[in-house]
């Protein structure tokens, strides 16, 4: 019988087995998965919050991070350009100074202006940027709230406004024709950053791209699925949160949709009745009607944005007219009706945009 010894160990070897296999679970640990076809992040921006989505995307690594904060510099630099929440942001220090002399401001600021200022004239002043006091009075601005005010301040804060009064002689400067103007970009401001953040992703190469700033929303090429962008309009329910309840899906690809309405930003009076931080300046008070919500589809998100305010304003029976004359541009009005129901009504082009699987 022959006894089999078992064979002495070989240390040297088994060292060596062991420090391959400790290599090989480091090396996995850190190598980065490639990276992520349709990439998506959000953020905070101008008080509330950002998306970038790209589909089928080229980017490296490298490339997709260098985007993402290329993204969240330009951000923080709008912010510091047009809020008017910023005491320093070279807004703030415009409406703080008095002089009705040029001031020299940013082609940013001067180029977003030239535009509000051309939707004032389109819609002989129901889009108005120079209502900053009313809206700060009515207590919808960087100052606070103390409720309704009385018709004496309401009359001497509506002397201080007018887009008129307001001129943009140079590609960078800005006048007040009268020293107390004060200049409020709020409802285009974040169109106007959304077209710039898209315009930051297609120079990268990729094709497929959708940003959103607080609902405003541009879209080019096309999403995951191989389809268009599909965005949910709310249900324009006061205090309803984002994506609550869908009132319509729209196919969007090459186009930007904004909405405004009533029913996020709002404060109730004594008597229980609910007013919101759209002025008309024709009156110099909050809108008062039954529109609940306006979705504008244009070409550019900084467009939608402004005439979804312009709409807003107007209402849906005199926006609607207004709408159907305009070049390029739809839109849906969402109303309150007496029962509690919502009642709709589109521009003639609006529905072509609309997904056929609709709540
Ligand atoms: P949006 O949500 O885009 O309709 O913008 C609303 C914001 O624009 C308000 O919070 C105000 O700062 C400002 N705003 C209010 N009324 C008007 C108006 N009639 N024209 C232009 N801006 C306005
Ligand atoms: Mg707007």
């Amino acid at each position: 019988m022959k006894v089999i010894q078992p064979r002495p160990l070989n240390v040297r070897k088994m060292l060596l087995v062991g420090l391959v296999i400790l290599g090989l679970v480091i090396w996995n640990s850190v190598r980065r998965p490639p990276p992520p076809k349709h990439p998506s992040w959000t953020g905070r921006t101008m008080g509330t919050t950002y998306t970038v989505s790209l589909a089928d995307s080229p980017l490296k690594w490298n490339e997709l991070r260098a985007l993402h904060e290329d993204v969240e510099t330009y951000l923080i630099h709008v912010n510091d350009l047009m809020s008017t929440y910023l005491p320093t942001s070279e807004i703030s220090r415009f409406n703080a100074s008095r002089t009705t002399e040029p001031v020299k401001v940013s082609d940013a600021l001067a180029t977003v202006t030239r535009f509000a200022l051309k939707v004032s004239e389109e819609s002989q002043g129901a889009f108005d940027p120079t209502v900053g006091p009313l809206v700060n009075l009515w207590g919808f601005g960087p100052e606070g709230d103390e409720g309704p005010p009385a018709e004496e301040a309401l009359e001497a804060v509506r002397r201080m406004c007018g887009h008129r009064n307001l001129t943009v002689p140079s590609d960078t400067s800005l006048q007040k024709r009268i020293s107390e103007l004060q200049l409020d970009l709020n409802a285009v401001a974040k169109g106007y950053a959304v077209d710039h953040v898209a315009d930051l992703a297609l120079r990268t190469g990729a094709q497929n791209v959708f940003v959103e700033i607080g609902g405003e929303c541009m879209a080019h090429g096309h999403n995951s699925g191989g389809g268009p962008w599909r965005i949910g309009i709310d249900v324009p329910s006061y205090g309803a949160l984002p994506g609550e309840g869908l009132q319509e899906v729209v196919n969007l690809s090459g186009m930007a949709i904004a909405t405004s309405g009533d029913y996020r930003n709002f404060h109730t009076n004594e008597t229980g009745s609910v007013y919101a931080h759209i002025i008309d300046p024709r009156t110099g008070k909050p809108v008062a009607h039954q529109l609940a919500s306006v979705s504008v589809l244009a070409g550019s998100c900084m467009k939608a944005d402004a005439l979804a305010t312009a709409l807003f304003v107007m209402g849906p029976v005199e926006g609607l007219r207004w709408i159907e004359a305009y070049p390029n541009a739809e839109a849906l009005f969402v109303s309150r009706e007496e029962d509690g129901s919502f009642r709709e009504r589109a521009s003639p082009g609006f529905e072509a945009f609309l997904g056929t699987d609709n709540p």
